[in-house]
């Protein structure tokens, strides 16, 4: 190849003896070329119509540029018949100035070589800005971020389900947050790839730039995303690199409020077309290192920017142009109207109310533009607006939704892969809409198999909202004000090992179970249903004494009742070592009930039953529900279930978990106002009490509000609210178990 090489340029530049270099290149074949009269580049292309053309519109481009004084293009040389291109043997020869300097990737980014970034695309986008080449405008990239969607295609080949399912999010806030207001944005030539080894500098300045192979013809503040999203890579403060460049661009072509808006998922798309083609190209060509130069830096800096909230990010990028921050809505007007239109009752989270804006992952962003670390809200199990779980829904409320009286395929799967989750005994599914619609139906298909009517029910359990739901759960009849318990209501203590005195959890589950097997003699043959939460949830994350539930389960059935496993909070995975609550305990209920996670934060809930017991309840009237079981909330429970297998989510729990309770371990070592931690996988109760051993109750709360302060979500239960409520979305990494443990090791060092 040289020697062809050699006589081009000798036979159409007259440049001989020239010493060869192979550089690097995406869609040409390039060489440094070095002789006596200087150092060139020569480009070869493969000569088709539409690579001529581009190439003939890329000149006029450059040489449009070659007058903007003060900044370093490459120049186009003709050849010896006075042309900028030379055709050959079904190849196009280019030969343009090589470009000294050194490059922007290999010198430090001070803000002044920052501010001359920016005032170097300014003036290079200014004077593009009313350029027309129709070759350039004809094309079709998917490196021009107006394209993006075309990368789409490539997610496949990323290995990695979670990494893919971050790429995908950002596939779809574009498709939500620009591609609404794309026909609003200013379109212009741009040179479209500012990256580190394209951008030259010179004592400490920007200089010039080379490869303009590409250009495109799109939104003009494209220039800015591609730039920023390279200089943004590897940095500590990376919004601050990014808004001295804004800044500086600002000054020569005076930015919209609307483009700098929409810069942070520009950014987040230019990485994702980066990782997505390094993807793909390594299945084709495993060995290309130029091509996944940028991979590493490009993930690292997407899941940082996930955990930048994209309020905060636009206010910093407008503040850099001088523009106001975007208007945030006061406090105090929302409770108001939140007053005068629902009622006290409902309660608000924390000394002062959060105002949500938007979520990612275990990410919830507030409206002033702060970042929560969410270790609280479980019922996103696979993660806040989970992609997978997102588009299920979006797919099916676009093609069908109705009621389970017709016949429709996504019922049918669903039915199908839940039940597949159980054994073969519990083979009927009834689908609801919340996990108290399940308890309630429960309680019904209990009587109506037994003929019985009085429930057994654990103290401080909670099992839902309904008229039936509040008559078995403790939690709320005995609240300070609530309606006491129900004449048809057993209330059997709470079987938890820690505090009890026993000396293990077998021997506090033996004695529990004693204690409720009393109970079930003295109201022998009248117990319709036993029902308990294998980890406790509102009682304050406990998990039910060893042996109890083998000990009670038999005596229930025994005396013609059903036992009812409420697995509404710990089910899907969540405790790690095992998909169900009640395999921890080895046994198998008659009936489960399902909700919070069940749908990613859509309502859905269920009871899993026997056919025995499903079969007595259809001689009763039609059970029908209109929503339960509509092909929506079907798509979306199976997208559930499918990425916690893809995304090996229990598996993940399990991992993360044990990381979190040894990490919680060592802070116990420190701080003996932590008298437990208990639970698994990710459900933990972090149990706090005063000197004297009292639970204590203000601990609890100041630890919350205080990593509220820090940015963090946590909740508190049980009896005396002493308790640390952490369930993550099952996102959650050991890094995020650090920041964790790290505040409340802050906040008890400095109480
Ligand atoms: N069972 C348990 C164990 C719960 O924690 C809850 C909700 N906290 C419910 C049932 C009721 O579920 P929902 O709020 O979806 O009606």
């Amino acid at each position: 190849m040289s020697t062809r090489i050699n006589t081009i340029l000798k036979n159409h530049f007259s440049l001989s003896q020239a010493g060869l270099m192979k550089l690097e290149g995406y869609e040409s074949t390039n060489y440094r070329v070095q002789c006596d009269s200087g150092a060139f580049v020569l480009k070869r292309y493969p000569d088709t119509p539409d690579t001529l053309a581009l190439l003939e519109a890329e000149n006029q481009i450059l040489n449009r540029l070659d007058k903007l004084s003060g900044w370093e293009f490459p120049i186009t040389i003709p050849n010896s018949k006075g042309l900028h291109l030379t055709r050959e043997d079904g190849s196009i020869y280019r030969l343009l100035s090589f470009l000294e300097g050194n490059f922007l990737g290999d010198v430090g980014h001070t803000p002044a070589l920052l501010r001359s970034l920016g005032r170097f695309l300014g003036q290079t986008d200014k004077s593009l800005l009313n350029s027309t080449e129709p070759a350039i405008s004809a094309k079709e990239s998917q490196w021009d971020l107006k394209n993006f969607r075309l990368n789409y295609k490539y997610l496949e080949f990323i290995p990695d389900p979670k990494d893919r399912s971050l790429v995908d999010y950002f596939f779809l806030q574009f498709d939500e947050n620009v591609y609404p207001i794309g026909d609003q944005l200013r379109k212009s030539i741009i040179h479209n790839d500012a990256n580190d080894w394209n951008v030259l500098t010179k004592k400490g300045l920007v200089s010039g730039i080379i490869d303009f192979g590409d250009m495109c013809h799109s939104w003009l503040i494209n220039e800015l995303a591609v730039a920023l999203t390279y200089i943004m890579m590897d940095k500590k403060q990376p919004l601050e690199v990014a808004r001295t460049v804004i800044g500086a661009y600002h000054e020569v072509v005076p930015l919209k409020v609307q483009e700098l808006d929409v810069l942070y998922y520009l950014i987040a798309a230019r990485l994702c077309t980066s990782v997505c083609n390094s993807a793909y190209t390594k299945t084709i060509k495993p060995e290309s290192a130029y091509i996944t130069m940028s991979e590493k830096p490009a993930w690292s800096l997407l899941r940082r920017l996930v955990g930048l909230s994209p309020v905060r990010v636009s206010d910093e990028f407008r503040s850099a142009a001088g523009f106001h921050e975007s208007k945030k809505p006061k406090p105090a007007e929302q409770l108001k109207r939140r007053g005068q239109n629902l009622s006290s009752t409902l309660s608000l989270s924390y000394d002062r109310p959060i105002q949500m804006s938007r979520s990612a992952f275990q990410y919830m962003y507030d409206a002033e533009g702060n970042t929560f670390l969410d270790a609280y809200n479980n019922i996103m199990l696979a993660g806040h607006c989970h992609p997978s779980v997102v588009r299920a829904g979006q797919r099916t409320m676009a093609k069908l939704n109705t009621n389970t009286r017709y016949l429709y395929d996504e019922l049918l799967s669903y039915s199908e892969k839940l039940l597949a989750k159980f054994p073969p005994q519990l083979n009927k599914v009834f689908l609801v809409n919340s996990g108290s619609a399940a308890s309630d139906l429960a309680i019904r298909l209990a009587t109506a198999f037994t003929g019985k009517n009085k429930v057994m029910a654990l103290e401080h359990g909670y099992h839902g909202n309904t008229r039936e739901g509040i008559a078995i759960s403790h939690y709320k009849y005995s609240h300070k004000n609530g309606v006491g318990q129900h004449p048809l209501t057993l209330a059997a203590p709470m079987p938890k090992a820690f505090g009890s005195g026993f000396r293990d959890d077998g021997t506090a589950g033996d004695h529990f179970a004693e204690g409720s097997l009393t109970i079930l003699a003295e109201h022998k043959n009248t117990i319709a249903a036993f029902v308990a939460e294998p980890v406790m949830g509102c009682g304050g994350q406990v998990p039910l004494a060893k042996g109890y539930l083998a000990k009670v389960y038999p005596e229930v059935r025994a005396q013609g009742g059903v036992c009812i496993s409420d697995e509404v909070q710990v089910g899907f995975g969540r405790l790690g070592d095992h998909f169900w609550g009640y395999e921890m305990h080895d046994i198998v209920p008659d009936m489960v009930l399902l909700g919070k996670p069940m749908g990613n934060g859509h309502p859905i809930g269920a009871v899993v039953t026997t056919s025995e017991i499903a079969k007595k309840f259809e001689k009763g009237p039609e059970f029908f529900s209109s929503f339960g079981g509509n092909p929506v909330s079907c798509a979306i429970g199976e997208a559930v279930l499918n990425v916690i297998e893809a995304e090996k989510l229990q598996e993940h729990a399990r991992v993360v978990g044990n990381h979190l309770k040894a990490l919680l371990a060592n802070l116990q070592g420190a701080f003996p106002e932590i008298a437990d931690i208990r639970g698994s996988g990710l459900f933990l109760g972090v149990e706090l009490s005063d000197t004297n051993g009292h639970p204590n109750t203000k601990l609890a709360a100041h630890i919350k509000n205080n990593l509220r302060q820090k940015f963090i979500l946590v909740g508190t239960d049980g009896p005396h609210d002493n308790v640390l409520k952490i369930k993550p979305p099952l996102c959650f990494t050991k890094d995020d178990a650090a920041i964790l443990t790290n505040a409340i090791n802050a906040i008890l060092k400095d109480p």
